[in-house]
């Protein structure tokens, strides 16, 4: 298998070649082609395995590929520490570059103020913690109403963090008809509860 044979946007594949990717993980040939279809995905992978690319090579070729019915963000991916999450973020920088989506990555520790402009200026993903993104939602820097896919990255480490009540609250200001993809390396009663409420007809991935 090649990542050819999944028919991604042009200038996705030249970045998937510049950055050196030559045979999509067993992760990325389960997963794109489903992603890519807008399906719902319950992926059980650690990390190593290539998951992020999983996720954010379909969902960069979506957005490029289909017009948004609604100004906003159109993806958001939550994930429990910032060094995850500026890995997912400079990762959608590589893999997205040409695409002229802009993408920002929101997490705490740092000032209010420069995450504030970035999310005023538009965004189209959004790579973030949940914690701080409450904080931005709360004070009304971000909205949801556009967000056509969540992904819930290493949700098990969310859970463990104590990240469950924010997670609750941020889905509740998403639309409800969306594309959820939640990874997690282990499936503990309070993960499988969340799948439960949160994916519609999941695909499962298991690695
Ligand atoms: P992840 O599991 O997403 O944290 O990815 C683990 C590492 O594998 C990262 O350094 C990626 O850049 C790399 N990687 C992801 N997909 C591929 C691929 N298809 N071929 C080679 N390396 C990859």
């Amino acid at each position: 298998l090649s990542f050819d044979s999944f028919c991604l946007h042009p200038t996705i594949c030249a970045n998937i070649a510049r950055i050196g990717y030559e045979t999509p993980t067993p992760i990325q040939a389960e997963a794109i082609p489903h992603v890519a279809d807008g399906r719902d995905i319950m992926g059980l992978a650690q990390t190593g395995t290539g998951k992020t690319a999983a996720f954010l090579l379909p969902i960069i070729h979506r957005l490029m590929t289909t017009k948004p019915e609604k100004r906003g963000v159109r993806a958001l991916i939550l994930a429990p520490t910032r060094e995850l999450a500026e890995q997912i973020y400079r990762a959608g920088v590589d893999l997205g570059r040409g695409t002229r989506l802009r993408a920002a990555v929101i997490y705490g520790g740092v000032g209010m103020f420069p995450q504030v402009r970035a999310l005023r200026q538009g965004l189209d993903i959004v790579v973030a913690c949940p914690g701080r993104l409450l904080d931005h939602m709360n004070q009304g820097n971000v909205r949801f109403d556009a967000l056509e896919t969540l992904v819930l990255d290493e949700a098990d480490h969310m859970f463990d963090m104590g990240f469950l009540p924010d997670l609750r609250r941020i889905l509740a200001a998403v639309p409800e008809k969306r594309q959820t993809l939640l990874f997690s390396a282990t499936m503990p009663a309070a993960i499988a509860g969340l799948a439960g409420e949160t994916l519609t007809d999941p695909v499962t991935v298991r690695i």
